[in-house]
């Protein structure tokens, strides 16, 4: 090839690739798409104490289904919303550092509730804990979503933890007689919770509690039962400042903020479980305490606002910690 030809190749490929750019193609291949996001950690203080909402991930839910209101209904809530069935919902942990212990509050589905779950442990990693750090574990019911977590394999995944639970949820989950009675669709509700808990009772590890305790400075267990038999808040307070964990008290948000007496499927008694949200709502909307939920919109923590026969979610500011 002549230099001649060569600086004429060299000036066309130029040309080419200059107008590709002021095109708006790119010359080379384009970037990959990431699929991923941040990591799943949300920190922020109360009082003297730090509170990380840690994600286990989020799982596709057929809310339409699931909840006591017409299909249609729900489905027109979540459009006002930007939302559609099913609903992509988050499942939320937290973690309380109050200074002397280090406190996780549920624990997320590990391999129980599908792939999409099962991130708690990466998540606690990137938030700069290790899972042998954690001193007390406090489940608000023992649903596959909250429990699972507890175990790898057979092994506990919190070695040096303590697990406590309202007495009413253990007897009713961990009941072989339970078990036998429930129709083949629940049986795995039970052994989830059976294999989750065992490692722990078998270190004498697994320390259930009668209703309301206060299990360290700071956090008092409150019983809102009705989901679940046992099914418990945690009342975080440190220098007059109050976080309430409520766990599964509600589910979707679109629909039964403003219509807080819809229940769903999950509820082991509806009615005692819409009275704890209920009671839970009004009182929380009228102190203006902070609520951490399991399944609101990660990270799940933000205020109620009385709105007509309902509320309206606020959620929190986000924060530098600075
Ligand atoms: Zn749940």
């Amino acid at each position: 090839m002549t230099q001649a030809k060569l600086k004429q190749l060299v000036q066309a490929s130029l040309i080419a690739s200059a107008f590709a750019i002021s095109a708006g193609h790119p010359a080379s291949a384009a970037a990959p798409l990431a699929k991923t996001n941040a990591p799943g950690f949300h920190r922020i203080m109360l009082g003297n104490f730090e509170v990380t909402a840690l994600s286990d991930g989020t799982v596709d839910l057929p809310v339409d289904q699931l909840l006591a209101e017409k299909p249609a209904k729900t489905t027109e809530a979540l459009s006002k919303v930007f939302l559609k069935a099913p609903l992509e919902t988050s499942v939320n942990t937290f973690l309380i550092n109050t200074g002397s212990k280090l406190v996780l509050v549920d624990t997320g589905a590990a391999s129980l509730f599908g792939p999409t779950l099962g991130k708690l442990l990466a998540n606690l990693k990137a938030s700069g804990y290790d899972a042998a750090q954690i001193d007390e574990i406090y489940i608000t019911h023992m649903h596959p979503d909250h429990v699972g977590g507890l175990a790898q394999g057979a092994a506990a995944a919190f070695p040096n933890a303590v697990v406590r639970a309202d007495k009413r949820d253990a007897d009713f989950w961990l009941s072989q007689a339970n078990l036998d009675a429930a129709p083949a669709a629940s049986k795995g509700f039970f052994q989830g919770a059976m294999g989750a808990i065992k490692p722990y009772q078998s270190g004498d590890k697994f320390k259930p509690f009668d209703g309301k305790t206060e299990l360290v400075p700071g956090i008092v267990a409150t019983p809102s039962y009705g989901h679940t038999p046992g099914h418990t808040a945690y009342t975080v307070t440190s220098e007059g400042k109050t976080l309430l964990l409520i766990g599964d008290l509600i589910h979707v948000p679109a629909v039964q903020m403003g219509k807080p007496g819809v229940t769903i499927q999950f509820d082991s008694d509806a009615k005692a479980a819409s009275a704890a949200r209920a009671k839970v709502f009004a009182q929380a909307a009228k102190e203006g305490t902070m609520i951490g939920a399991s399944h609101i919109s990660f990270p799940g923590m933000g205020h109620l606002r009385s709105a007509g026969k309902g509320y309206e979610w606020v959620p929190v500011n986000y924060t530098q910690l600075r």
